[in-house]
């Protein structure tokens, strides 16, 4: 088991000087626990990274502050790495209660209006005969992204499991939206803002590509890292084709290539798995995997010729992973490719993309 799925630990341990380490629950594919970082001060506590929405994270949290002997009235902020659920999801509540200040990066973006979503329909582009047009560059500039929106590239969009969707709407509109209140972010930062955390000034580095508005924490003083998603130990975080930006994979390089500039950084804090340590080293692997899943896509293009995303997709990953999710990654890759220049997109008459490599 990779450590990322682990479950979490019970104990409340000190990571760093001021930093302690709060595993909260949480069960996806590949995840088992969500690290919320603890960072002590004169005047209380900062979170980062709260945990999922609803009553199980939140008796986790309450037992995990209790015993770090933090009373929540004392935590005066929290930050949110990035906006995905499994860290934003208790800061609304967290706030409604105690009153922190939620702490984001300025592209901040709510994420879960898709979550109760129930129409998987996907309505084909309406366009007819004409497939050998090269599409260009601003193919997908004023994409729909809101919930109805069809995937760019034809297929069925990402859903959460009934299960979860069901979870979420209860969540959101049960108990009159108790444990579902929206994080409005009170304060934003910008890359290279400087923020006082941990009795110390820690430095934000914008880091877009997981999603636009991923941030990192620097800490000069003790060489810590804070990474969020961004860089995780073991695994690599999901590139979507899905958000808003249009060519995420290189967001995500350039982002990692900032990070790696930081090489006297001692201790790398992940949002899931165990602290690491050789922070440049991890950032030259995760960029290996994705330089190697480009030129598996060039390497199958002989074979496949023009082929829509879905049939990319089997090249890049095993059958138990196939699905919208997988088809969002391959999307983002051949994206990248057509940015650089190697593939062409056109429209098949079924409205599917489809890539061919020059
Ligand atoms: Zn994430
Ligand atoms: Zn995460």
């Amino acid at each position: 088991m990779r450590e990322e799925q682990q479950p979490p630990d019970q104990e409340v341990v000190e990571i760093a000087k001021n930093i302690r380490r709060l595993q909260l629950p949480m069960s996806m594919p590949g995840l088992g626990h969500v690290n919320c970082y603890i960072l002590d001060d004169e005047n209380g506590a900062a979170l980062v990274d709260p945990g999922l929405p609803g009553p199980q994270n939140w008796k986790a949290l309450m037992a995990g502050l209790k015993q770090a002997e933090l009373p929540p009235e004392r935590v005066h902020s929290i930050i949110i790495t990035h906006s995905h659920p499994d860290h934003f999801g208790a800061s609304g509540h967290f706030r409604e209660l105690y009153g922190a200040d939620i702490i984001t990066h300025k592209n901040f973006k709510l994420w879960w209006d898709t979550a109760d979503e129930d129409d998987d329909l996907v309505e084909p582009v309406d366009k007819d005969g004409d497939n050998s047009e090269i599409l260009d560059n601003t193919l997908f500039l004023n994409r729909e992204t809101g919930p109805r929106a069809p995937t760019p590239w034809g297929g069925k969009r990402y859903k959460l499991p009934l299960h979860r969707r069901l979870g979420y709407s209860f969540m959101k509109h049960g108990w009159g939206g108790r444990w579902f209140a929206t994080p409005q972010p009170t304060s934003h930062l910008e890359d290279a803002d400087h923020i006082s955390l941990a009795g110390r000034e820690f430095v934000a580095i914008h880091t877009p590509g997981h999603t636009p508005d991923h941030l990192c924490l620097y800490d000069p003083e003790e060489e810590v890292m804070i990474c969020g998603d961004h860089v995780l130990p073991t695994i690599t975080p999901h590139i979507s084709g899905m958000g808003t930006a249009l060519d995420p994979l290189k967001d995500f390089f350039t982002s990692l290539d900032r990070v790696k500039e930081f090489s006297s950084v001692k201790l790398g804090l992940p949002a899931h798995g165990q602290p690491f340590t050789d922070l440049p080293g991890r950032v030259t692997d995760i960029k290996r995997h994705h330089e190697e899943r480009l030129q598996l896509l060039r390497d199958s293009s002989d074979r496949l010729g023009r082929a829509p995303v879905d049939r990319y997709m089997k090249e890049l990953f095993k059958e138990r992973s196939w699905g919208p999710m997988a088809e969002s990654e391959t999307f983002a890759h051949l994206e990248h490719l057509r940015y650089v220049g190697e593939t062409d997109a056109t429209r098949n008459n079924a409205g599917a993309i489809e890539y061919s490599f020059r």
